[in-house]
């Protein structure tokens, strides 16, 4: 069993997509917090920021918006993260299938492509400048036993046609090396994705949110959500700055969310991630790189590459040289210090990966860590929270949450403003917060790990 996660620590390691930062970082819209709003959003994350975009987008009688955030505006997992705007549209779907049945499955899958086009149609609508990319993703398995399982399960998916595979092109071994440029490729997968830099993004939301309104206030860590709401039916959050009372609380706090809802410990799971951004001198052969990579290299062990349009790559995952000891990342609230096993993974993984890259120079300019939210069945959290009249959800992504937040929050969105139902949303239906989800012991993450260290039990 867990402890409930510590709040963010201070101190964080700093990644690439922060190194400038927007002048909204260390924003507080006013000296002191407001005394009540009628909703709070705990965090500013993707998470955080999408819902306040949405509650206030187009809005004739917005309601009062105070955002929360415990460290700088977007300083956790998303301003950490690869930028991958990846959907699963293939890989985990057989898994999906036997868990959910064929069209639970198949919803997920739709869910996350279709967000790929919204993401990109947000960018363009508010001209956000974030360096958005629509590209390929290119998952290239290196290890035999998971390509020739990989392979079985996706032709399998092909013949039962449970999903919609029209968009996923596969190449087998006799090509894989020379379609992916992966040394040692034994086949290749690739699919639409894109890629961001998420900090750009998410500021932008927040910005546009803070002119419509919304009161923002950084370095401002919730301590405490009180148990009952007050008789007026609000609820009454606690920080070190005094307290402020909520009509409806919206907890955007993903990895850290059972620091203030215990009833998520077991849940969601805080799960430190490692991720670098490499450069290549200038003036050295480097192959152009096209597409996004996902270099699996065993179960549950992969790197992922996103080549930037200023040259450099964004390299996340390492997961080889430091998986097999979970102490370095299971239950691990704290992204300010490195995974030492995986800090040289990164140098030369260039040289050693793409064909043509041998002579590149390619060096790591900077390593950081980040802090993921896994859920135990995988599902991320999305809506009511049972039990808690007016305390809604939007967390849990297992370090996949680019591709599922935004159309999540529009859908969090609806259901505070036009009292939509979750089941007219659009989410698919496994994301759902449900007592049963709640009390369930089950935690596949640890099962991984056990799988991982050959126990057969939990
Ligand atoms: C190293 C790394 C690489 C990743 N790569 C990818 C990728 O390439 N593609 C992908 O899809 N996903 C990736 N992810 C996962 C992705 O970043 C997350 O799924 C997504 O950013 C979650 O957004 P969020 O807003 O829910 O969480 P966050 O961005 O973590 O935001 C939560 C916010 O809540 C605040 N908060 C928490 N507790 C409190 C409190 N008590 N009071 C006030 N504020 C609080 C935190 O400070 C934080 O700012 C990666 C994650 C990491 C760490």
């Amino acid at each position: 069993m867990l402890n409930p996660s510590s709040a963010p620590v201070a101190n964080s390691t700093t990644s690439f997509w922060r190194t400038t930062t927007h002048r909204l970082d260390r924003h507080r819209s006013t000296p002191d917090l407001p005394t009540e709003s009628d909703i709070v959003i705990i965090g500013a994350g993707f998470a955080g920021a999408s819902l306040a975009h949405f509650l206030l987008k187009d809005n004739p009688s917005p309601p009062s918006v105070t955002i929360l955030e415990a460290r700088e505006a977007c300083s956790g997992a998303t301003a950490r993260n690869g930028g991958h705007l990846k959907p699963d549209v293939y890989f985990n779907i057989p898994k999906l299938i036997k868990k959910f049945g064929a069209r639970a499955a198949a919803e997920v899958a739709a869910f996350e492509s279709s967000q790929v086009l919204a993401v990109k149609e947000l960018v363009e609508q508010e001209k956000i400048d974030c360096d958005f990319v629509l590209t390929r993703a290119c998952d290239v398995i290196l290890e035999e036993k998971l390509a020739r399982e990989t392979e079985q399960a996706f032709r399998e998916l092909v013949q039962s046609g449970e999903a919609n595979l029209r968009d996923v092109h596969f190449t087998p071994r006799r090509d894989a090396e020379r379609v992916s440029g992966v040394k040692g490729a034994l086949n290749c997968f690739t699919f639409t994705a894109g890629h961001i830099w998420p900090y750009k993004m998410v500021m932008h939301l927040l910005d546009g949110a803070v002119k419509k309104g919304a009161n923002l206030q950084t370095m401002t860590p919730v301590t405490r959500v009180s148990d009952a709401p007050d008789s007026e039916g609000r609820w009454i959050l606690s920080t070190e700055r005094g307290t402020i009372k909520a009509r409806k609380v919206l907890f955007a706090t993903n990895a850290y969310t059972s620091h203030l809802a215990t009833q998520f410990t077991n849940h969601i799971i805080p799960v430190r991630g490692i991720c670098s951004r490499i450069v290549v001198p200038e003036g050295k052969p480097a192959p152009f790189l096209s597409q996004t990579y996902s270099i699996r290299h065993g179960d549950a062990l992969y790197d992922y590459l996103i080549p930037r349009p200023d040259g450099s790559i964004i390299v996340g995952g390492a997961k080889p040289p430091f998986w097999s000891d979970s102490s370095h990342w299971y239950g691990v609230t704290d992204d300010s210090k490195l995974i030492e096993p995986a800090k040289p993974w990164f140098d030369g993984l260039m040289q050693r990966t793409f064909i043509g890259w041998e002579e590149s120079g390619a060096y790591t300019d900077k390593v950081w860590t980040g802090i993921m939210g896994y859920s135990s069945d995988y599902m991320p959290y999305v809506g009511n929270i049972p039990g808690k009249q007016n305390q809604m959800i939007l967390g849990g992504f297992s370090g996949h949450g680019m591709p599922l937040i935004l159309l999540c929050a529009k859908a969090i969105a609806d259901m505070v403003r036009r009292g939509t139902s979750f089941e007219d949303t659009g989410v698919p239906s496994v994301f759902k917060v449900t007592e049963a989800r709640l009390a369930s012991t089950r935690n596949e993450v640890l099962e991984g790990i056990q799988k991982q260290n050959g126990e057969s039990k939990l």
